[in-house]
């Protein structure tokens, strides 16, 4: 559930009626709602009651400074995957000890500056990378608290380029050799073994992959136990799917997710870790678009918006559906017709949605794709010299612009021309 719903026929954000927003800022640009980012966390708090639990944040989702502070206050921790997102979490005012970091590949550079601003525990991905944690957490004199990322050999059933938890994917440690690789990082000085980890993928629509990595998990962890490791602490990832649509079937609620967490690990004891991200912030957040023109071609229609591929690649890298709905609501006879939605980018990937039903939209008018809160803002790039767009966010009837969009003249001053030119 959002908050972004018609009001007398015009989509609103909460209180604020999107128009007001285009208004003010221009489009395109991206809106959030602060209630349904709250709401978000809630459910997962709820679904998880009862356990010791914390519900780290996958900034990589979404990493506005605006939205780790709000999360921030909720008394969320953060999952972070680079030494960049460290620092901007850190400047978001999240404590070290409520900050995880994920990642295949870590440098020393990283490595150094999270374990000397303080960290909660990496979640670390192979041998080679264990050997080097030891090794500078030992010269910075600190242990680095850490779960071993396991790769339990579970097919999650969704898109292959997010799918993370089958044996040929490049992350983690094969459950195979999982005692092996514990027995190693016991006996380096510079490591303290705290967990496991795991995170099979993104956009599951189903708790059966779940529930099959899950019992893997608990009995590594019994066995582990038996080896001596002093495991107390469970990192299950994210991964947890959203409704792209509103018409196809619902994904599994966090509710229900939390059941299968409590059934399959509850007897352990440990505390239970999650790293959400598409679930908190996907549904909290909107893309905003004029329409440029329509354009008859031969056989087919082509809508083509002032947002493109640049600043929501979704639809180009993962074949993602957005709904794309008019801001003004049509009247409930308006005809639908098929058309194709493109973005001016010159590139056939520039296409957001082929055939899709739409009444009819003239120059300027609003439409809105939903779902596009996460992965979305983050994965914009200014290809075509295309300035990112900015990011607003919504609270009740007051929004505020929390990423401005940049001038031409910031863009080409931040390239630099050699003096022998
Ligand atoms: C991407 C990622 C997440 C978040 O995944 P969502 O599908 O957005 O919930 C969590 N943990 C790790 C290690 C990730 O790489």
């Amino acid at each position: 559930m959002d908050h972004f719903i018609y009001r007398n026929g015009v989509l609103h954000a909460e209180d604020v009626a999107l128009p007001d927003i285009a208004a003010a800022v221009g489009t395109p640009f991206y809106v959030y709602s602060e209630a349904t980012f709250r709401r978000h966390f809630v459910l997962f708090d709820e679904a998880l009651a009862g356990m010791d639990h914390m519900i780290c944040f996958a900034m990589k989702a979404n990493g506005n400074l605006a939205i780790l502070k709000l999360m921030n206050n909720l008394g969320a921790g953060i999952d972070v995957v680079s030494g960049g997102e460290y620092a901007k979490a850190r400047a978001a005012g999240v404590p070290g000890e409520r900050i995880v970091f994920s990642g295949v590949g870590k440098t020393r550079a990283e490595i150094s500056q999270t374990l000397q601003g303080g960290i909660r525990q990496f979640n670390v991905e192979s041998e080679p990378e264990l050997r080097r944690l030891s090794e500078i957490a030992m010269g910075l004199g600190l242990r680095a608290p850490v779960a071993l990322r396991i790769n339990p050999d579970v097919d999650a059933r969704t898109h292959a380029k997010i799918s993370t938890g089958k044996s040929e994917n490049k992350f983690g440690i094969p459950i195979s050799k999982a005692r092996k690789v514990y027995a190693e990082a016991a006996s380096l000085p510079g490591i303290e073994v705290i967990g496991v980890d795991l995170h099979i993928g993104s956009q599951l629509t189903d708790l059966a992959p779940f529930e099959t990595a899950f019992e893997k998990i608990a009995a590594l962890a019994l066995a582990l136990r038996d080896d001596g490791h002093n495991i107390r602490r469970l990192d299950l990832g994210g991964g947890l799917g959203i409704p792209y649509t509103h018409t196809n079937s619902a994904p599994p609620l966090p509710l229900e997710y939390g059941a299968v967490v409590r059934r399959t690990l509850g007897h352990l004891g440990c505390e239970i870790e999650i790293e959400p991200g598409r679930l908190i912030a996907g549904n909290a957040g909107l893309l905003v678009s004029s329409v440029i023109y329509m354009k008859e071609g031969e056989g087919r229609n082509f809508l083509i918006v002032d947002a493109a591929m640049n600043d929501l690649v979704r639809p180009a890298m993962y074949e993602a559906h957005h709904d794309i709905v008019p801001v003004l609501e049509p009247y409930p006879a308006t005809p639908y017709a098929p058309i194709d939605i493109v973005g001016p980018v010159c590139e056939t990937g520039d296409t957001f949605a082929t055939q899709r039903e739409m009444p009819p939209l003239g120059a300027d008018e609003l439409v809105a794709f939903r779902s596009a809160g996460a992965y979305g803002a983050v994965m914009s790039s200014e290809y075509n010299m295309r300035p990112l767009i900015p990011e607003v966010l919504v609270s009740q009837d007051q929004f505020a612009v929390i990423r401005p969009r940049p001038s031409f003249d910031e863009m080409i001053n931040r390239d630099k021309v050699p003096e022998w030119l």
